[in-house]
C-alpha cells in the first residue's frame, strides 16, 4: 500500500511539474507551432501513462487483485515503469527550461574521460544488449582530463549512445574513441544507424527539431536531447557536431578543452 501511495503521489507531482512547465513554455515567443505541437503530443503521452497506473491502482483496490500475489507484483511493475518514463520526460524538459533561464550553475570538478566513458558504457550494458549491439572503446593518448560538471557530462554521453541504440538499424555497432589532441580533448561516438541526410546536420541540435522519420523508424520523441547536449558543451567552452549519411552511419564528434 506504500508504494501505491508513493506511485499517486507521484503521478500528482508529475502533472503538477508539467502544468508549471507548460505555462512556462506558453511564455515563450516564436516558437508558437512547434510548442503547440508538442504540448498536444505530450498531452496525450502523459495520458496514456497516468490511465494506465490509475486503471492498475484501481484493479488493486477494488477487484481483489491485492490478494493475487502475482497479479500485485505485476501491476506494481507496470505502474513503475509508467512512472519511470514519465519523470525521465519531465526531468529532460526541466533541465532544457532551465537552461532557457540561465539558472544552472555548473560544478567544476577534474574528470578523466577515459574513466567516465567506460563507467557509462558499463552502465548501459542491459540496454546493449537488449539491442544487441557490439560496442567497443579505442583511446589514442594517455591523458584525458577536462575541467567539467560530472552530472552533465555524464548526461551528455547518455544521450548520444541513447540515441546511437535508438537509431540504429539490424546489427548495431558504436565506436567510442577518445584522442588526446593536447590542448584539447576529442571524444567520438560512431554508430552504423540510419543516419541523417546531410541537410538536416546543423538543425538537429536545434529545440524541438526531429529529422522527418518517413518509414526509417517509429521512434518517439520530443528533438530535446542534442539541444540539451549541445548546450552542455557549449557552457564547457567546447564544440560538437556531425558527419552523417543516410543508411550507413552517424558520428558526433564533441571537442573540450583539456584540463590544465
Ligand atoms: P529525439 O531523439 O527525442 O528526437 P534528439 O534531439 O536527441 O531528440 O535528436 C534529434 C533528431 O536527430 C532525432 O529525432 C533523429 O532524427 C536525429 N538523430 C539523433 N541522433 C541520431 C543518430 N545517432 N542516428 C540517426 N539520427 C539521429
Amino acid at each position: 500500500w506504500s508504494q501505491l501511495l508513493v506511485s499517486v503521489v507521484l503521478v500528482g507531482l508529475t502533472v503538477f511539474s508539467f502544468a508549471l512547465l507548460l505555462r512556462s513554455l506558453v511564455q515563450q515567443r516564436k516558437l508558437t507551432q512547434i510548442k503547440n505541437d508538442f504540448i498536444s503530443n505530450i498531452t496525450h503521452e502523459l495520458k496514456t501513462p497516468i490511465a494506465t497506473v490509475s486503471v492498475a491502482i484501481e484493479a488493486l483496490r477494488n477487484f481483489g487483485a491485492l490478494h493475487d500475489e502475482e497479479k500485485t507484483k505485476e501491476y506494481l511493475a507496470i505502474s513503475s515503469n509508467e512512472l519511470k518514463r514519465l519523470s525521465f520526460l519531465v526531468d529532460k524538459v526541466l533541465k532544457l527550461s532551465m537552461f532557457e533561464k540561465h539558472q544552472v550553475e555548473l560544478k567544476e570538478e577534474t574528470i578523466d574521460l577515459a574513466v567516465l566513458v567506460k563507467e557509462v558504457v558499463n552502465s548501459m550494458k542491459l540496454q546493449f544488449e537488449k539491442y544487441r549491439a557490439q560496442v567497443n572503446v579505442q583511446m589514442h593518448g594517455y591523458r584525458f582530463e577536462i575541467e567539467a560538471d560530472r552530472l552533465h557530462i555524464t548526461s551528455v554521453l547518455f544521450n548520444l549512445l541513447d540515441n546511437a541504440l535508438k537509431y540504429s538499424r539490424e546489427n548495431p555497432s558504436i565506436h567510442l574513441e577518445l584522442k588526446d589532441e593536447t590542448e584539447r580533448i576529442l571524444l567520438s561516438i560512431t554508430d552504423n544507424g540510419i543516419g541523417i541526410p546531410p541537410e538536416y546536420h546543423k538543425k538537429i541540435f536545434d529545440k524541438f527539431f526531429r529529422v522527418p522519420a518517413g518509414d526509417t523508424h517509429n521512434v518517439k520523441g520530443y528533438g530535446l536531447g542534442l539541444s540539451y547536449v549541445s548546450y552542455v558543451i557549449q557552457r564547457h567552452y567546447g564544440s560538437i557536431e556531425v558527419e552523417s549519411q543516410p543508411g550507413i552511419g552517424s558520428r558526433f564528434i564533441i571537442k573540450l578543452p583539456a584540463a590544465p
